[in-house]
């Protein structure tokens, strides 16, 4: 696969990558990088990593203008760490031939070439395997905003989608490329004292059910008044990963600028990925999302996060009486 991969890319002069709306830090490094490898080595190639981009996530790398592709035909389009194409931050339907590079577990099949694997810990180890697996090349930029977007889609080698391949590929790439790890730390894990303030008040107010699920709605008045947008505030819910009292915890942040609900959804166990399906979102089994339109709808995903939490609590139990 990697092969077919790369003889592609080989064979277009034109190439545009692109990842999901509401960028993370691994969907725009796994985008640079390749994009930055594939310049690295076809330096004759038209190569542009396109759509919105936040000021948080300017360390990892430059997007460019969609201004280049105008006039671009016979177009490449790689599209990284997404698995459906309602959240491709971009259309498809202008280019030529499409790849998927993904580590979310499948949903649909919509490009010429899919690469899925969701055993990978993040797009960008899939995207450090494929340069490690074929003749594309890496510098030291390349390296570091592949182990930022590792690092972020890990929690620091936290979760257990971290396996030996992880450890050895970024071992081998760091034996390589010695740059020093904690710039990417310091820029990854920065915050602003405004955010510290809101994660008191989230842990303050959060709301625990039954059978373990911890729960917050934060309307935007809240969110005026620590001065904070929804996708900075959103990043807190990984701050709740190894609280006791806690099997799954989610966040829901009202987004004026789109007029809905922002759900995140972390999990210690129980898989989740379902629940959110079912409320138009999607994601890993232990880390999802939705938007939902209002706080009411956020109840029933509350109360079917519940009874996902007791059935896995029973089945625990009987795994430990047997
Ligand atoms: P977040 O809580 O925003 O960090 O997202 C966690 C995971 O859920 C990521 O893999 C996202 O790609 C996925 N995800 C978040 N929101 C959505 C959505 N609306 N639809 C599908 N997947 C989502």
């Amino acid at each position: 696969m990697y092969k077919k991969i790369y003889n592609t890319i080989k064979k277009y002069n034109n190439i545009v990558i692109a990842r999901h709306i509401n960028v993370d830090p691994d969907a725009m490094a796994s985008q640079i990088a390749l994009r930055d490898s594939i310049r690295l080595t076809f330096s004759d190639k038209n190569v542009f990593a396109i759509g919105a981009g936040t000021t948080r996530f300017n360390h990892i790398g430059k997007l460019d203008s969609k201004d280049h592709i105008k006039d671009l035909d016979n177009i490449l389009f790689i599209v990284v760490d997404t698995p459906d194409k309602k959240r491709v931050d971009d259309c498809l339907e202008k280019y030529d031939y499409s790849i998927k590079i993904d580590h979310h577990p499948h949903v649909e099949t919509f490009c010429d070439i899919e690469l899925i694997d969701d055993k990978k810990s993040s797009a960008s180890e899939m995207v450090l395997d494929l340069i490690r697996n074929t003749k594309l090349q890496m510098n030291e930029k390349i390296a570091k905003s592949l182990f930022c977007g590792i690092v972020a889609d890990t929690n620091r080698f936290l979760f257990n989608n971290s396996t030996s391949d992880t450890f050895i590929s970024v071992g081998e790439m760091l034996k390589e490329y010695p740059f020093d790890i904690t710039e990417c730390y310091s820029n990854l894990y920065k915050r602003q004292f405004s955010e510290i303030e809101l994660l008191g008040y989230i842990a303050t107010n959060m709301k625990i059910t039954e059978n373990g699920v911890g729960y917050i709605k934060i309307a935007n008045e809240t969110l005026q008044k620590y001065k904070l947008d929804s996708s900075s505030a959103g990043s807190l819910i990984n701050e709740f990963n190894n609280v006791d009292e806690l099997l799954v915890w989610t966040i829901a942040i009202e987004d004026v600028k789109t007029s809905l609900i922002k759900v995140s959804i972390r999990s210690r166990g129980p898989v989740i990925n379902n629940i959110a399906e079912k409320y138009n979102g999607g994601g890993h089994k232990l880390a999802s999302g939705a938007r939902i339109p209002s706080f009411e709808e956020y109840d029933l995903l509350v109360k079917d996060l519940d009874k996902v939490c007791s059935s896995y609590i029973e089945r625990s139990d009987e795994d430990e009486n047997n």
